[in-house]
């Protein structure tokens, strides 16, 4: 797992000051402020500025598997935080390159699932997970209310204002972006292998979903899933609270993970998914607002 680092030795997280951007990074520059003090060592987020005229927003929920010093290793063995329940291996690499291939804006978190998951409403009860496939996490099983609410403060919330504050720069310079969730997924779960290379995970909103599934259906070598392993609908996740909400065009993709542990590996698929998200930034219906009810609402 060479090129992943366990914990952040410096910060990589400081929005680009650009002039263009000054109203944006000033505004995120108070919302760090507005923190807690230890946020300037360990910053919750970090941020690609990118051109807000790109088309897409591209999202990693799962970036890192840091835990900030604070917090030790919550009590969970070094090799548990290298596995995927520590973070999504080879999600961050693979943001970055179609980040700096597509000009894109990024928004990526710093700080492991296992401290705070950023994918999950602030009531869903596996925001702190107690208990991850098969492995205990101490640092949460005695977590307080009041705990709960400082990991949202410092870590969960932040990070939301941060995508909130980059899609609304970008609305105001162009017509609305698609927001592109990078994940992945471990190739066996409980004993059983998963036949996929890459699955699309979504909710109601067909437009950039179909685009995607016909760009990786085009490419013979692969196996693709659609809302498998698991359905993307989820209430208050990422993509609902920021696509689904906004009625903004959105694709959640989940990469196996072995074959984007490794930089040969991440720059080949950043390389697969490169035109197929050109496309979508150029897809006129894409880039409206249209708004799709969620699954999630249905009744
Ligand atoms: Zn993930």
């Amino acid at each position: 797992m060479s090129g992943e680092m366990r914990f952040l030795s410096k910060t990589h997280a400081n929005p680009d000051r650009s002039a263009s951007e000054s109203r944006s990074t000033d505004k995120m520059a108070k919302m760090n402020q507005a923190a807690d003090p230890s946020a300037i060592d360990f910053p919750p987020y970090e941020y690609v500025t990118g051109d807000p005229g790109s088309g897409l927003l591209l999202l990693c929920d799962h970036a890192s598997n840091a835990v900030p010093p604070e917090y030790g290793d919550l009590g969970v063995p070094a090799e548990q935080f290298e596995r995927h329940i520590g973070y999504d291996i080879g999600a961050r690499a693979v943001t970055l390159e179609l980040a700096k291939r597509l000009n894109a804006p990024a928004c990526l978190t710093t700080y492991s699932r296992l401290l705070i998951d950023p994918n999950r409403g602030e009531d869903d009860p596996t925001l702190l997970m107690r208990l991850s496939d098969g492995a205990v996490v101490p640092g949460n099983a005695h977590a307080d209310q009041k705990e709960r609410e400082r990991r949202i403060s410092r870590f969960h919330k932040p990070y939301h204002d941060l995508i909130e504050t980059t899609l609304d720069l970008s609305l105001q310079s162009a017509p609305p972006p698609v927001v592109v969730s990078i994940h992945s997924f471990t190739p066996v779960w409980r004993g059983v292998p998963r036949p996929w290379h890459a699955t699309v995970l979504w909710d109601s909103d067909p437009r950039a979903v179909r685009l995607m599934l016909d760009g990786l259906r085009r490419q013979p070598d692969l196996v693709v899933g659609d809302n498998e392993p698991y359905d993307g609908a989820l209430k208050n996740d990422t993509m609902y609270r920021h696509a689904t909400r906004r009625g903004l065009s959105q694709v959640l993709l989940e990469l196996r993970q072995d074959l984007i542990a490794n930089t040969g590996g991440q720059l080949e698929w950043a390389g697969r998914l490169e035109p197929i998200l050109r496309e979508i930034a150029q897809d006129a219906e894409c880039r409206t607002i249209q708004f799709f009810r969620s699954r999630c609402d249905a009744d």
